[in-house]
């Protein structure tokens, strides 16, 4: 593959930054990949690791001469950091973010963006439980959706750029308006996330009256469920606080449905738990014919194995 964009510059050094770097550097997607991370402890285990091409210690040394700038910090910190970053953007350069939520990132980011440079927020769908800079690998994004929510007037010729590169990481590419992104993932990303961490509060609880038994004995489904409630507590307490409305809406409605499987319980509605489970199932089949999970057993999430 060929080079898309001369300098890339990446603003914090986790897993998705991470990845980005490892993927663009297999395929030789970028002359230079600078990168900074507000942690000298993380920018010494960046350079330890040659993530980058060169780590820098301030923001603005590592987007100067950038034709690509990359957000990869919580949602609740984009704002701060392009404010930080906007006097030190190239003519010409492209913005874009990572962040699980959109609207949010667009009101915070959007006002320090200059004339001239193109501001293009975008959402991998595609992560793992784990954080930081040694968590990313090359192959996160493949076959994995990456959205982008260009606001009306961006330059058309910028976002087919980004969109290259992010097809020559592997990833598919789609467009969306913000508020529709934040809802759809409110239902496939954020609600299960807190049902996730809900469970795994109570099977908390319960451990100190069944002596560890929980964990002891721990299901696959509840093993799962730990996977989960391990994600990284500043990015999802970012989510939920900048995705207010959509995810308050799905949980209303997800206790509304549990009330029913509740009520179908304690009435002994065999039929009506039966018809439910068949919908649900039918709806996982989907998922795995369209190849955004497989049905091994561990759901494919062996290291080395990721979907
Ligand atoms: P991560 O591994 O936890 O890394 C976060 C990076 O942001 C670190 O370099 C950290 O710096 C920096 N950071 C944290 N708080 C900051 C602050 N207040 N100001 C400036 N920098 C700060 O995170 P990640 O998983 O790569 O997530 C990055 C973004 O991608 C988030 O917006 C998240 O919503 C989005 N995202 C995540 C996933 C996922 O599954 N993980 C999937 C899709 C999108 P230090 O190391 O120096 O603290």
């Amino acid at each position: 593959m060929s080079l898309i964009y001369n300098r890339v510059a990446l603003i914090g050094l986790g897993l998705i930054a991470g990845s980005m770097a490892h993927a663009m550097r297999e395929s030789g997607l970028a002359g230079e990949i600078t990168g900074h991370a507000r942690s000298e402890a993380t920018r010494d285990t960046a350079r330890e690791i040659g993530l980058c091409d060169r780590i820098c210690d301030s923001a603005a040394e590592a987007v100067a001469g950038a034709d690509l700038v990359v957000l990869a910090v919580p949602v609740g910190a984009m704002g701060d950091v392009a404010a930080e970053i906007a006097p030190h953007l190239a003519p010409g350069a492209t913005v874009t973010d990572v962040g699980s939520v959109k609207q949010a990132v667009i009101d915070a980011v959007g006002p320090h963006i200059p004339d001239g440079v193109h501001f293009i927020p975008g959402h991998p769908l595609a992560g793992t439980e784990h954080s930081g800079p040694r968590a990313g690998f090359a192959s996160l994004f493949r076959n994995r959706w990456w959205l982008l929510t260009p606001l009306p007037g961006t330059d058309p010729g910028a976002v087919d750029r980004l969109s290259g590169l992010i097809a020559a990481m592997g990833a598919k590419t789609d467009r969306m308006e913000p508020g529709h992104h934040d809802l759809v993932l409110a239902v496939t990303s954020h609600a299960p996330h807190l049902i996730a961490y809900t469970m795994v509060g109570v099977a908390d609880h319960l451990r100190r009256v069944t002596d560890e038994e929980v964990i002891q004995y721990s299901a696959a489904g509840f093993r799962d469920f730990t996977r989960i409630a391990a994600s990284d507590p500043t990015m999802w307490r970012d989510v939920f606080l900048h995705n207010k409305e959509a995810t308050l809406d799905i949980l209303g409605r997800f206790t509304e449905e549990l009330f029913v499987l509740q009520r179908a319980i304690r009435m002994g509605d065999g039929e009506q738990l039966f018809d439910y489970f068949s919908r649900t199932r039918a709806i996982r089949r989907g998922i795995i014919e369209a190849g955004q999970d497989t049905d091994a057993p561990d759901f494919g999430r062996t290291p080395g194995a990721r979907p």
